[in-house]
């Protein structure tokens, strides 16, 4: 049984293999909506009326209760902040909103470097903290304001998983805007191969093909969500220390990890980071990673140890 929707701001799909098709389509699928709109409604910074779009327009540096959902979360956000020097920082929302990739429209101009320093002043992932009981959060800078893109898909499709589980369901594959993840075998009975993409904005091609056994696969790139200006291509995902675009030559970091939730942080962590502190934290983590930039003659790929053993030839199709 196959089934998809909408959610922030992307599409989702379910896959499910039943044999004696034991499941409604219209329950599950219900099911899985009313999971995807409290995450929303948690989360969401394309909602006013958000938990989080509430936390960041309200000015107090007091503690404010949040749902258990934004709690796991934000744990898991600063947690990868922390272990990635702040190149994974919740906070940019400022810096994204000023290069034209946030809520607001689109400009697709060049600010100015006074502009970026400004920001810069406003952000900061170390602003923030968390207390688990009873579960809040709090920050010490007003104005800061919280922006969980990097991640709340991750956990979107964890939090499906949950679901399904609690049907007992055995071999499923659930994918919300590309990140995936994966149990059991597919309907002809073998582990669930899943194709990473060539990182080219104009054609979708398969790269590689992953093969997944109770795990999550995330990628994050700089070739889907950019703008370009004399030629300089402007990436939606932001160097929490220069208040800008990256801009080295890694294009798609791809991360398998045990939950979704942790492979869509680290993905954007090593994005940030780059071809070479990135690959080195992820091997130094022992984090199943693929780092793919771009060269002069095409693609130049460097995979961690950890990945090898769900690499197909590339020949494959998923
Ligand atoms: P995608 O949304 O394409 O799957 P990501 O998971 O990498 O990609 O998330 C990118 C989004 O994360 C950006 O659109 C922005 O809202 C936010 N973001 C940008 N830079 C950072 C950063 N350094 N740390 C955390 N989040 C970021
Ligand atoms: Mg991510």
């Amino acid at each position: 049984m196959t089934y998809a929707g909408k959610t922030m701001g992307t599409t989702y799909s379910v896959t499910i293999v039943d044999p004696l098709s034991s499941l409604s389509r219209e329950t599950t699928l219900a099911a899985t909506d009313q999971i995807l709109d409290r995450i929303n409604l948690s989360m969401s910074t394309y909602r006013p009326d958000s938990e989080l779009s509430k936390f960041n327009q309200n000015q107090t540096t007091q503690w404010v209760p949040i749902s258990a959902d934004l709690y796991e979360v934000m744990k898991e956000a600063l947690r990868v902040s922390r272990l990635s020097g702040g190149a994974f920082d919740i906070s940019v929302a400022p810096l994204v909103d000023l290069w034209g990739f946030g809520p607001s429209s689109r400009e697709d101009t060049i600010p100015s470097d006074a502009d970026v320093q400004a920001r810069l002043k406003l952000t900061g992932y170390t602003h923030l903290y968390l207390q688990e009981n009873p579960r809040a959060m709090r920050k010490d800078l007003p104005s800061l304001s919280v922006d969980l893109s990097a991640i709340a898909k991750g956990y979107a499709v964890d939090q499906v998983v949950s679901y399904l589980d609690s049907l007992n369901l055995s071999d499923y594959l659930v994918e919300i805007g590309g990140e995936l993840r994966a149990k059991g075998n597919n309907a002809q009975g073998h582990p669930w191969n899943v194709a990473i993409e060539q990182p080219n904005s104009k054609v979708r091609t398969v790269h590689r093909v992953v093969h997944l056994e109770n795990q999550a696969v995330a990628t994050s790139g700089d070739y889907r969500n950019f703008f370009e200006r004399g030629g300089v291509k402007f990436s939606h995902t932001i160097n929490p220390n220069t208040g800008r675009p990256i801009t080295h030559n890694l294009t798609s970091v791809t991360v398998i990890a045990e939950s979704c939730m942790k492979a869509d942080a680290l993905a954007t962590a090593f994005l940030v980071l780059g071809p070479e502190a990135g690959y080195a934290l992820a091997r130094r983590e022992q984090v199943a990673s693929l780092f793919i930039s771009t060269n002069d003659d095409g693609y130049l790929e460097r995979a961690t140890p950890a990945i090898q053993a769900h690499l197909g030839t590339g020949k494959e199709t998923a």
